[in-house]
């Protein structure tokens, strides 16, 4: 590989060479959302992060197979193995039938992601579609002696798996430490130790989400579905797994002990998760008043926010940090990356009116070479916005005469900051699209019966004519007037 791509490994904590398992495919999978409400920040970002590296890998050559899940079971109130599902109490709540729930919130999450411009994953499986599959993976788990039934449920058996193998290696957390808590929970007597979590749930009878399995009619667990799903659909063992960091623990500490308990080894090479975001310094919490769907975002209806920000002005702003680091959203962050997000466009639209020179006084020919460099550093985006930001001062030099640039040089510019600004950061310029500027095409229309007025004086019947029954067959109405002419579109 001409590039060698660098990422951190959550697992080994260190920046490792992506090497796929078997180049040119690549196998990605990322942990999506629980769908019983809107999308917020907390899911811009790990989408936006995974989206970077879905572009820049297919950007390198790779054939990419995306696969990020849609959560509709099993995702319990307390994110443990106790309290209410997520999306039945949602459903219960306002009387709807549960799928009725997942469908309008996926159909509003794939809105806004579509808003983010953050490209659709290759597979989006649910959990609710892969029942099968995940009981077939705890028949496995329960034959190689890691998992147990109780009272219809099946729990995994953590401190037997610690036995063996090493539970808490990714997330560092202190096994013993774990295993000697003691929580008083509903259910809890079911299980041998309280650290064990569950792979299948008998469903209480107001339980309105079940299927039937060896065990009793219930549902699974959530870090089943993952598990299975990415198994399923990208091999027994892939590339990428991410998501973000709040899942390290337990929901991808759980996954790996599941995929090592069902195949006997790792399914995971590289284990990448994006930091958290906080607003105003705090974290994101229903109890806070902080918590701020996309949609409020993009029309500015929340308390906390002084005016709307737009989605590629979110997008901009998150790129503007590593995906590795914390961001913080106020107005004056977000402010500062609107602005600069339309100096970046701007330097773009100039860049496409300079004039070439015969030789070149500005340096930008490193511009391609220092942009991949920064992204093969663990795709470190606001280091790529910088070398863009210093393209678009040379831009300015050329633009005000002060420096010349050849017309080979501004080609390869063109073609490299478009390529990362577009194809790579996923940006596009939310001035031009939306709302189409009319007044070009308007005055393109005036120019032809200018022409046809010009061509009648000289009695070029021919031309007029031409132009008028083209103009009619497109779609014009056109009427010759005392003055000039009308027209309108029929
Ligand atoms: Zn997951």
């Amino acid at each position: 590989m001409e590039h060698p791509l660098y990422i951190y490994n959550t697992l080994t904590r260190r920046k490792e060479q992506f090497i796929p398992l078997h180049e040119p495919f690549v196998g990605m999978y990322v942990c999506g959302p629980t769908v019983y409400g809107d999308a917020h920040l907390g899911h811009a970002r790990p989408a936006i992060t995974f989206d970077i590296l879905f572009r820049y890998l297919r950007h390198l050559g790779y054939k990419v197979r995306y696969v990020r899940n849609i959560t509709d079971v099993g995702h319990l109130e307390h994110d443990a193995d106790e309290g209410e599902d997520k999306v039945a109490k949602k459903a219960r709540l306002e009387k709807l039938e549960p799928m009725e729930v997942v469908q309008y919130y996926v159909n509003r999450y794939h809105k806004a992601m579509e808003r983010l411009n953050v490209l659709p994953p290759s597979i989006e499986p649910f959990a609710s579609g892969h029942i099968i599959e995940q009981i077939e993976y705890i028949k496995e788990i329960l034959a190689h002696g890691y998992a147990y039934e109780s009272n219809g449920s099946v729990y995994f058996d953590v401190p037997k798996y610690n036995r063996d193998f090493h539970y808490g290696k990714l997330s560092g957390r202190n096994i013993d430490e774990l295993l000697s808590e003691t929580r008083r929970l509903d259910g809890q007597q079911e299980k041998h130790n309280p650290a064990d979590f569950a792979l299948w749930k008998k469903a209480a009878p107001e339980h309105i989400m079940h299927w039937p399995s060896p065990w009793s009619e219930g549902f699974p667990g959530w870090h089943l579905e993952c598990s299975t799903m990415g198994q399923k659909y990208l091999g027994e063992t892939f590339d990428i797994h991410g998501g973000g960091m709040d899942l390290i623990f337990p929901h991808h500490e759980c996954e790996i002990a599941q995929s090592i308990a069902h195949s006997g080894h790792d399914a995971v090479r590289y284990w990448m998760h994006n930091n958290m975001i906080t607003i105003n310094g705090q974290k994101m919490g229903k109890s806070l008043g902080n918590f701020i769907t996309l949609d409020e975002f993009f029309n500015g209806s929340h308390k906390m926010l002084s005016q709307a920000y737009s989605p590629m002005t979110i997008r901009f702003f998150i790129l503007q940090a590593h995906y590795g680091g914390t961001v913080d959203f106020s107005n004056d962050a977000l402010q500062a990356a609107q602005k600069a997000y339309e100096r970046m466009l701007d330097g773009w639209k100039r860049l496409n009116e300079l004039k070439p020179a015969g030789t070149s006084t500005v340096n930008v020919n490193d511009l391609d070479r220092k942009c991949h460099e920064a992204m093969n550093d663990d795709l470190n985006t606001p280091i790529v916005i910088a070398h863009l930001f210093d393209a678009c001062r040379a831009i300015n030099q050329v633009n005000d005469g002060k420096a010349t640039i050849s017309a080979q040089d501004l080609e390869q510019l063109k073609k490299t900051f478009g390529t990362f600004l577009f194809d790579i950061l996923g940006i596009y310029d939310e001035r031009e699209s939306g709302s189409v500027n009319l007044k070009p095409y308007e005055e393109a229309v005036d120019l032809l019966l200018e022409i046809r007025k010009d061509a009648k004086s000289r009695k070029d019947w021919a031309t007029s004519d031409l132009i008028r029954d083209r103009l009619a067959q497109i779609g014009f109405d056109v009427k010759d007037t005392k003055d000039g002419f009308e027209w309108k579109v029929k």
